[in-house]
């Protein structure tokens, strides 16, 4: 392809784009693909000649949408949103053309400047303690990872680098070889799953904290814990707490719990990947209000501000702390570049887990631009909104029940009686594959997740999902055993 191609093709492929898109709602919102469709469709060998540009897009329809859960559909109400807007689809276009790496500064100077510039302009939306500012006189800042997962498996890393340091400054003998077995971290029973892992790639201990009524972590049941665990000789060193959990968005209370943490020399972790977005809203900012307690904060504005995955944003109090991890690695000299030691730049890839990285703060800076400080928030304060009509919709049915507070745009019902009527009702709603939901548990209770993902959701989707999950419990409970 020649760039006069590129240029006409490139053309077609956002029109295709921008069809898709427009026209979503009328594709069924899940795939009924059996596993292993794919390979009957398409030759068992990569191709030896060049093939011609329209045989590869003609088979986009044939291969590849079969085979599509459409995220982006308004009836999409599974997991919680992956973001996605026009702004942040150009920037990536933009990032693509660019392609380059930002491992060091000097590997491409603007890809760190950008990123430190923009996660200090969304620390400001946020209102973070200036700590966690880079472009001020604190030891922190903020890089985009790929992912919470990879935020939280920094954040246990560079913990675990620290308390190793701290037990040897005071017990000079003892190995880390020694040290690890003693060291724990601790997460709510309610964590998204990735956090366990994180523990599990450091090598390290991970107790879970149960939750009170709200499914939320509380200071006097990690205290209980963490006493415990000292008595048995073992050293607390990390907790991970969670603003708005995967399966209810239950808040931590991290007031009570971030002092425990720094009394007790903890690193204090905040995973807050999807409703981190909403702190950008002074009326949802309380609910960060305990983060100056924090060692690092994470959130992914891939999920809910707008901005195409993948964007997730860690700020850390004390940069040097995360830096520490990689410390004693090999520098090799291709690496090496004249400002290193300046003080001056930041080379990222000290922050990270994988050597090479996308231009992704590009994406921020057109979306941040493109729709200001207020339509982001207009985006967060309207899906909310429909979370709550969807709630109402819910509580006006005697033979529903809410499960879970609806804080932000996640709605947790179920049928009331046995869990059995209401895996049938996901049965049939999946089966129907006019909207798209996941299920968690609750108390024991099997339970419909509802989260409002589409940038694009109105009233009257939310509307017709719930007439189309009335009519189906109806039909359910007509039939003869129920
Ligand atoms: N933490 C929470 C609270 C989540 O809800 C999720 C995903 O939904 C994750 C972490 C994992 O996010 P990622 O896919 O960016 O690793």
């Amino acid at each position: 392809m020649d760039a006069a191609e590129f240029r006409r093709r490139g053309k077609e492929m956002v029109d295709y784009v921008a069809n898709y898109l427009a026209n979503i709602e009328q594709r069924p919102v899940y795939s009924d693909v059996k596993p292993g469709y794919l390979r009957s469709l398409i030759p068992t060998e990569a191709p030896l000649e060049p093939e011609n540009y329209e045989d590869v897009i003609k088979d986009v329809e044939r291969v590849i949408m079969p085979g599509v859960t459409h995220w982006h559909s308004p009836y999409f109400y599974a997991y919680f949103p992956t973001a996605s807007s026009y702004p942040a689809m150009l920037a990536d276009m933009l990032c693509g053309a660019i392609g380059g790496m930002g491992f060091t500064w000097a590997s491409s100077p603007v890809c760190t400047e950008l990123e430190i510039v923009m996660l200090d302009w969304l620390g400001k939306m946020l209102k973070l303690p200036e700590h966690f500012i880079a472009g001020t006189h604190g030891q922190g800042g903020g890089v985009i990872q790929g992912t919470a997962s990879e935020a939280t498996l920094m954040s246990v890393l560079a913990a675990r680098c620290k308390a190793i340091q701290q037990v040897q400054a005071s017990n000079p003998g003892q190995s880390e070889a020694e040290i690890l077995p003693k060291l724990v971290a601790y997460t709510s029973e309610q964590a998204h799953c990735s956090v366990e892992r994180a523990s599990l790639i450091g090598g390290v201990m991970m107790r879970k904290v149960p939750t009170d009524d709200n499914y939320a972590v509380r200071g006097g049941m990690f205290k209980k814990m963490l006493e415990e665990d000292k008595a048995a000789g073992l050293i607390p060193f990390y907790l991970c707490a969670t603003l708005g959990t995967t399966p209810s968005c239950g808040f931590d209370h991290i007031t009570e719990l971030g002092p425990i943490c720094n009394k007790e020399n903890m690193w204090m972790h905040i995973d807050a990947a999807y409703a981190g977005s909403a702190f950008i809203c002074p009326e949802f900012r309380p609910l960060l209000n305990g983060v100056e307690f924090a060692d690092s904060f994470n959130f992914n504005p891939h999920k809910w501000l707008l901005t195409n995955f993948d964007c997730s944003t860690m700020w850390v109090k004390n940069r040097d702390d995360i830096i520490g991890v990689f410390k004693n690695s090999d520098q090799p000299f291709y690496l090496k570049h004249e400002h290193q030691e300046s003080g001056l730049v930041t080379d990222y890839r000290n922050w990270q887990i994988p050597h090479g990285r996308r231009f992704r703060s590009l994406k921020l800076w057109f979306v941040f631009r493109m729709y200001g400080i207020q339509g982001l928030q207009a985006h967060i304060r309207k899906q909310v909104a429909l979370a709550k009509e969807f709630e109402s919709l819910v509580r006006a049915d005697k033979r529903f029940e809410i499960c879970a507070e609806v804080i932000m745009g996640l709605v947790c019902f179920r049928l009331k009686g046995s869990n059995q009527l209401t895996e049938l009702l996901l049965k049939r709603i999946t089966e129907s594959r006019e909207i798209h939901l996941v299920p968690c548990q609750l108390s024991g209770c099997f339970v419909l997740r509802f989260a409002i993902c589409a940038r694009t959701t109105d009233s009257k989707h939310i509307q017709q999902a719930w007439r189309h999950i009335t009519q189906l419990t109806f039909e359910i409970l007509q039939e003869p055993n129920h």
